[in-house]
């Protein structure tokens, strides 16, 4: 008897918390897309693509866009050409990480499409892995798609991770430690 009332007034004191505190965390759960800004400043003749890559993303998602960054700020994606192969860091990056693209000229020489290969690196930066090997429909099939491969889009599921990996806005920052390649 007397256990079943504790029983019963611990249950009322878990209703009330429940009652209190959901409101607000269900709120911050929804707040509004997450927002992070690109340096391109070291970009060299890769500026126009990426910026076509970052409006693909821009264009796919909604939980998170990319802006160019104001200059003179920190920026948490800074995207560095160079004459090896593209790599990145493995994100997702939130405000205030440092993601990096490698935008490497040796997969354009060998005549890889210079937007997909942008929007690719771009993507591992939003926390997608490559998914190789993989048809030219996925994104993120990157160089095992093929040198014909042009396409720049990402597929349903690659758009679904990303939207899953900022539905969160208060998601704490993430180590960019893990560097992916094109032809890893
Ligand atoms: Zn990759």
């Amino acid at each position: 008897m007397l256990k079943r009332t504790v029983i019963g007034l611990f249950a009322t004191a878990l209703a009330l918390v429940g009652g209190v505190v959901a409101p607000s965390a269900s709120a911050d759960v929804h707040a509004a897309a997450v927002t992070i800004t690109y340096d391109d400043s070291q970009a060299a003749e890769f500026v126009d693509v990426v910026a076509q890559g970052v409006a693909i993303w821009n264009g796919a998602v909604e939980n998170v866009q990319i802006e160019k960054a104001s200059p003179g700020t920190d920026a948490d994606i800074t995207i560095i050409a160079n004459d090896g192969w593209p790599q990145a860091t493995l994100g997702p990056v939130f405000p205030g990480g440092s993601g990096t693209v490698w935008y490497g000229r040796q997969a354009v020489d060998e005549g890889y499409d210079v937007v997909r290969i942008a929007a690719h690196e771009l993507g591992h930066n939003l926390g997608l892995p490559d998914m190789k090997p993989g048809p030219c429909s996925s994104l993120m099939s990157g160089s095992s798609a093929g040198v014909a491969c042009t396409n720049p889009n990402p597929d349903a599921q690659e758009i679904a991770w990303v939207e899953e990996n900022y539905a969160d806005a208060e998601k704490p920052i993430e180590r960019q430690t893990v560097v992916i390649g094109w032809l890893d």
